[in-house]
């Protein structure tokens, strides 16, 4: 579904991505990992052409990423992107939050759009939050919804940068098993995370980069018993 070749990216003196080759098949979920500053928020950035990449290429069901316009709008809605910083609009409630992008992207009616919502946000255990707005609820449960607006667009992939790391410990839980449902029910994801349970428990491949690049591409168990770089034996070492 989502394919990179040969992809390479320099900010100024920086290769921060160095001939990434990576697949993600249909329902496949997979954990990126590494030191910070590896290229791991930019790896997931270019995919959403949130960064443009200077060579190499990147398709999504074997199209080239849109350059502009109304295709871009297009891929950003049917490659979603979940940040650690949740990014809601503050004035709106959560179901507008979670309506808005219908109705601009997906011209869906406003009843169509809301009714759609309210579906997400039963499934990701917010229905009774439909009409806060985003101050009124916790760290979670503002992640929860930035889910479900991802949600609304009807993806084909979703990719998260973190999106436990600004929350409180005991809010963590509730954001990765809306994401382990998520994989259960077979969304492709790219999942950039420093939680080691989710990464063994949810995860088909686990791809561990350093220095902008892609060292490790293996499954869980392999990975975590039996990492093959120094690199990756040496971050491990640091967080496990
Ligand atoms: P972290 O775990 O801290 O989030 P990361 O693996 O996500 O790190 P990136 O955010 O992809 O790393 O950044 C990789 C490198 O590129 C870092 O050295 C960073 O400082 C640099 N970088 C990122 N964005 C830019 C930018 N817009 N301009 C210049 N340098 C950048
Ligand atoms: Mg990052």
């Amino acid at each position: 579904l989502i394919e990179l070749r040969d992809v390479n990216k320099h900010f100024g003196e920086l290769h921060v991505l160095q001939d990434i080759n990576l697949t993600v098949g249909r329902g496949e979920v997979v954990v990126v990992i590494g030191p910070s500053g590896s290229g791991k928020s930019t790896l997931c950035r270019a995919i959403n052409r949130l960064e443009t990449i200077e060579s190499g290429s990147i398709t999504i069901d074997g199209r080239p990423l849109p350059e502009e316009g109304k295709g871009l709008a297009r891929l950003r809605a049917e490659v979603g992107m979940v940040f650690q910083s949740f990014n809601l609009f503050a004035h709106k409630t959560v179901l507008d939050n979670v309506s808005l992008a219908q109705l601009k992207v997906r011209k869906r009616k406003k009843d169509e759009a809301d009714r759609r919502s309210r579906e997400l946000l039963e499934r990701v255990g917010l229905a009774a939050h439909a009409d806060k707005f985003p101050a009124q609820l916790s760290g979670g449960q503002q992640q929860r919804v930035a889910i479900a607006r991802a949600l609304a667009m009807d993806p084909k992939a979703l990719l998260f940068d973190e999106p436990t790391s600004a929350l409180d410990p005991e809010m963590i839980n509730e954001v990765l098993e809306v994401m382990q449902q998520l994989a259960r029910d077979g969304m492709t994801m790219v999942v950039v995370t420093h939680e080691m349970g989710f990464a063994r428990s949810a995860a088909n491949r686990v791809v561990f980069m350093s220095d902008g690049c892609v060292v490790e591409d293996r499954t869980p168990e392999d990975f975590f018993t039996n990492p093959t770089s120094d690199r990756a034996k040496d971050f491990l070492s640091k967080i496990l």
